[in-house]
């Protein structure tokens, strides 16, 4: 027996919750199938458990500094395991809000892995469930890559599950993830290295702020080893691990390997030809900018598109077209311009608009560039001293801002305010009208000659 839905929605995760919640809200009979825990990779294995082990490592380094403020404050150790359990029990405070949020909409939920029978039609676990609309949300999952000895590693997936904090860690990537982990763990105690295969970090990043994270790593403690790969790891007898890099270098006796070089969407398994549907070479599924796929009644949205893989823009994606479909508003769509986003490194990066280079490349000599780079009065008045780096792009005779970017203490906070002035087309002009807010990082964006 098929059961009838109006709205079906595989995946659980940041874009299918929002969007079969906003159907259910729309009055639409919604199944959402899920074949892990509820929240998908952010509140399970990303966002949420990131931004926690961030938050104990920023703790970590306030304690550094606690001295120069007068504290007198003996560091005795660090329990990783305490952290980790206070962490994992958010998340299941999460996983019920979940739960009874569903409820409310009026969702019904089936756990367990859903593949394409025909166009409107899945199959979970051999039940079968049928609609007119099809919502693809189900993400994606670490890329893995052939070095000999590379199953000795973790992902991003394994580091959430650590039982114990390692005492010398080796990360392979240069990205968001990679870099978020090396600055954490770093700061938490860790010995780490990072291996990198080209001159520095952040490589899509404006280049300056990517440089001034890459210096602070290195004069934070953090072992990079650029333009370089993995040749091969092996496992002691003492179960640490030997990697060997195609330079020469062989880092010995290392607790982990992570490998954070990227994600992989999770379509193979879907039996998307049974739907017509047929991902592009990555893997991917490309859609318009209504989240249409090739097959009329078939959606997608989140990082299985090509979009930027972040929470926001999956739930903003997924809550745009349940409002679509279910609310009357036939030309509500996502707009993926100007997109703001931030690193969580220690120090964080923000970043909105085009890079300088996007935008000379854009504008040539439209473009003017702003730059700030000062230490934060919080780590000035220390013997830790952080660096603050700004820079706004400007383009033409008005000065529109099409880019900003800042790495320092604060910069996932400052970002948000700055990207709706940004979004709206605000110009230098306006930015200097704007009175400062004293004494703070953020003030240099509206100060800057
Ligand atoms: P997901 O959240 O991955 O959800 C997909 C769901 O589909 C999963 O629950 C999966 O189990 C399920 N599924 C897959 N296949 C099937 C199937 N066949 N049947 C049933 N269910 C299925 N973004 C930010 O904005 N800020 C951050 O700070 C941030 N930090 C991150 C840190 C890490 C370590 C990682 C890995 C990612 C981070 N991201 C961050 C990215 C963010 O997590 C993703 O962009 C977001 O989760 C994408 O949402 P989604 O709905 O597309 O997919
Ligand atoms: P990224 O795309 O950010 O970075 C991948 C990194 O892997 C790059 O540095 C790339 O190197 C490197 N790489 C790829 N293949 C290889 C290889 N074979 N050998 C060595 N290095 C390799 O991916 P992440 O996995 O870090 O994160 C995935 C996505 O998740 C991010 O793009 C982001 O959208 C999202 N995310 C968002 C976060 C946030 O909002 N704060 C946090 C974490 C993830 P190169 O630079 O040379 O290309």
């Amino acid at each position: 027996m098929t059961r009838a839905f109006d709205f079906i929605v595989i995946g659980g995760g940041s874009g299918g919750l929002a969007a079969s919640k906003r159907a259910g809200d729309h009055g639409a009979r919604v199944l959402m199938v899920e074949s892990a825990a509820l929240g998908g990779t952010c509140v399970n294995v990303g966002c949420v458990p990131k931004k926690i082990m961030w938050f104990g490592a920023s703790i970590a380094q306030t304690l550094e500094l606690a001295a120069d403020y007068g504290f007198d404050i003996e560091r005795r150790g660090f329990d990783w395991s305490r952290l980790v359990s206070s962490r994992e029990a958010y998340i299941r405070r999460i996983h019920s809000a979940y739960d009874s949020s569903l409820s409310t909409s009026g969702v019904t939920l089936v756990k367990g892995h859903a593949h394409f029978i025909d166009r409107q039609a899945i199959a979970v676990e051999g039940q079968h469930y049928s609609a007119p609309h099809i919502l693809i949300s189900t993400g994606a999952r670490p890329s893995q890559i052939e070095t000999p000895g590379a199953e000795l590693g973790i992902d991003s997936d394994g580091f959430f599950a650590l039982k114990h904090q390692p005492e010398r860690l080796t990360i392979v990537g240069a990205g968001y993830i990679a870099v978020e982990i090396a600055g954490l763990m770093n700061q938490l105690g860790t010995q780490v290295d990072l291996i990198l295969r080209r001159s520095h970090v952040l490589m899509n990043f404006d280049h300056e702020i990517a440089e001034t994270l890459h210096q602070q790593m290195q004069d934070s403690g953090i072992t990079l080893h650029p333009h370089d790969t993995v040749k091969q790891v092996s496992r002691n007898p003492d179960q640490t691990l030997d990697i060997e890099l195609n330079s020469g270098t062989r880092i010995s006796d290392c607790d982990q390997l992570l490998w954070a070089i990227g994600r992989r969407p999770n379509t193979d398994s879907l039996e998307l030809a049974a739907a017509g549907i047929e991902p592009d070479d990555g893997g991917f599924i490309s859609v318009d900018d209504y989240q249409n796929t090739m097959v009329p009644g078939i959606y997608a949205v989140g990082d299985v598109t090509r979009g930027p893989a972040l929470t926001p823009v999956a739930v903003a994606a997924g809550r745009r077209l349940a409002s679509r479909l279910f609310d009357n508003q036939p030309e509500l769509k996502m707009d993926y311009d100007t997109i703001p986003t931030v690193v969580f490194s220690h120090p964080p990066i923000g970043t909105v608009g085009l890079t300088e280079a996007e935008a000379e490349a854009l504008h040539g000599d439209q473009v003017k560039i702003y730059r700030s780079r000062f230490t934060p009065m919080f780590s000035a008045v220390t013997r830790h001293r952080e660096p603050c780096f700004m820079k706004l792009i400007t383009v033409g005779p008005e000065e529109r801002v099409i880019g900003l970017h800042l790495i320092g203490l604060g910069a996932d906070e400052i970002l948000q305010g700055f990207a709706v002035a940004i979004k709206m087309g605000a110009t230098k002009q306006q930015f200097d009208n704007t009175v400062a807010i004293h004494p703070t990082s953020g003030e240099e964006f509206v100060t800057m000659v």
